[in-house]
């Protein structure tokens, strides 16, 4: 699982790029309805009391019921002539406070002087209702009143506000009209604005998972060549660069984990010291360069001899070697160490300075044993090292075994090879 994975950067980047555009998109429908119930209401108000069609009703009713109607009555005698007097003040008065509160609504320039005009001709018909309620107030009988300009008076009146109306109705209808057309242009504007705010998250979440993912493909190389270079040096600093064996370093690491292991499982383990047989003379006889190249053949020699994964070589140092068996009987690994003797010889690389051979050999010392919890590590090695000793006492180009390793270990044989 590599880095960006383990983040879950991606999803994580996905779902804010969801959550942005679903809200976004909420946002859009909200907004409509909101300007759609902006749209009602503005409705309401044109056609409701935001037109100012009201009072102007209400001046005419009065004009008609209140003023013209009283009056009639009256002359039919079918009210008094004092509720004539009162009634002709009230209506003038309520006349008058519904005229005022149409003016103080908004006007246009080209409505001011027909308002006015309407002002003047409401004034003079109020003007025409006083005069009757002065003639009354003077003592004059309704009866005898002439009344040939109230029904004149009250039809031109009449035509005068009603124009007014229509006048009003006809501007609310405009400016709905108006209204609309913006409503819809904001809606469609607002809706556009949405889409390319949606589509710019788009495209930058699209480049942002893109870098993303190039980003993660170059890590992922990145991490590789790492692991490719780790290993490389891990080997090469387990490795000896002249014989290309494994190192000291890794001797240790592996000769405690076997015997470890060899330990657990109570099974053979055999450790071998190898070191070649009058190296100095070679050196002294061929120069260092030469020695250097005898040195890899036997190592190419030890390869090909020991094969087996358990099997381990080691260049310990100079020209000494250590191998190491697993699961391999004392007698397997002489059969080995009688190999690895005859396979250097035959190598035939001339050494004019041995004191035993014309070519070059190799001595070995073999300690063998199977592994019991009493086995000490450092011993095996000892014991190896003293039957290496052993055999170039005893003439050199030959190996010489022991398995008495421990008091615990059963096999006691020490061998030694011509
Ligand atoms: P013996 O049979 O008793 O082992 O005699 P020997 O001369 O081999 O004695 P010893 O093992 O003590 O000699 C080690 C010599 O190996 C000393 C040195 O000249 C040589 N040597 C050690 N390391 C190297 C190396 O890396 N390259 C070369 N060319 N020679 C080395
Ligand atoms: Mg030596
Ligand atoms: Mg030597």
């Amino acid at each position: 699982m590599n880095f960006i994975d383990t983040l879950k950067l991606r999803s994580k980047l996905f779902s804010i790029f969801i959550i942005l555009s679903m809200s976004l998109v909420l946002i859009g429908i909200m907004g409509a309805i909101n300007i759609n119930s902006m749209k009602k209401n503005l409705d309401s108000l044109y056609f409701g009391s935001f037109v100012p069609v009201n009072e102007l009703n209400t001046i005419l009713q009065t004009y008609h019921d209140n003023l013209v109607g009283t009056i009639y009555k009256a002359k039919d005698m079918k009210i008094p002539q004092d509720e004539v007097k009162s009634e002709i003040k009230l209506s003038i008065s309520i006349i008058e406070r519904e005229w005022k509160n149409y003016e103080t609504h908004f006007k246009r320039d080209g409505e001011f002087a027909y308002v006015e005009y309407t002002s003047s001709e409401i004034k003079n018909t109020n003007d025409f209702f006083l005069s009757i309620y002065e003639a009354l107030e003077n003592g004059q009988d309704i009866q005898k009143l002439s009344f040939d300009q109230l029904e004149k008076k009250v039809t031109y009146i009449h035509q005068v506000i009603k124009k007014l109306i229509n006048y009003e109705v006809e501007v609310a209808k405009y400016e709905r009209k108006n209204f609309l057309i913006v409503y819809e242009s904001s809606l469609f504007k607002i809706g556009i604005f949405l889409l390319i705010i949606i589509f710019g998250v788009m495209v930058i979440s699209y480049y942002v998972l893109k870098s993303i993912q190039s980003d993660q493909s170059a890590l992922e190389v990145a991490t590789k060549k790492l692991k490719i270079a780790n290993r490389r040096l891990e080997s090469a600093s387990y490795t000896d660069s002249l014989t290309s064996l494994h190192n000291r370093r890794y001797f240790n690491l592996v000769y405690d984990r076997e015997i470890k292991r060899a330990k657990r499982n109570h099974s053979y383990i055999t450790f071998m010291m190898l070191d070649i047989d009058y190296f100095k003379q070679y050196n002294d006889t061929y120069g260092h360069v030469k020695g250097d190249v005898a040195l890899k053949s036997v190592s190419a020699v030890f390869k090909e001899v020991l094969k087996r994964p358990g099997d381990f070589v080691f260049r310990l140092g100079g020209e000494e070697f250590g191998v190491l068996l697993t699961d391999t009987s004392e007698i397997n690994s002489t059969s080995i160490a009688a190999n690895i003797c005859s396979a250097v010889k035959e190598l035939q690389i001339e050494h004019e300075g041995s004191k035993i051979d014309k070519f070059l050999t190799i001595s070995i010392g073999i300690a063998c044993c199977i592994a019991d919890n009493a086995l000490e590590e450092e011993l095996l090695i000892s014991k190896a090292d003293e039957m290496l000793y052993s055999a170039k006492e005893s003439g050199r180009d030959r190996y010489a075994l022991t398995t008495y390793i421990s008091v615990a270990t059963a096999h006691h044989l020490e061998e030694e090879s011509a």
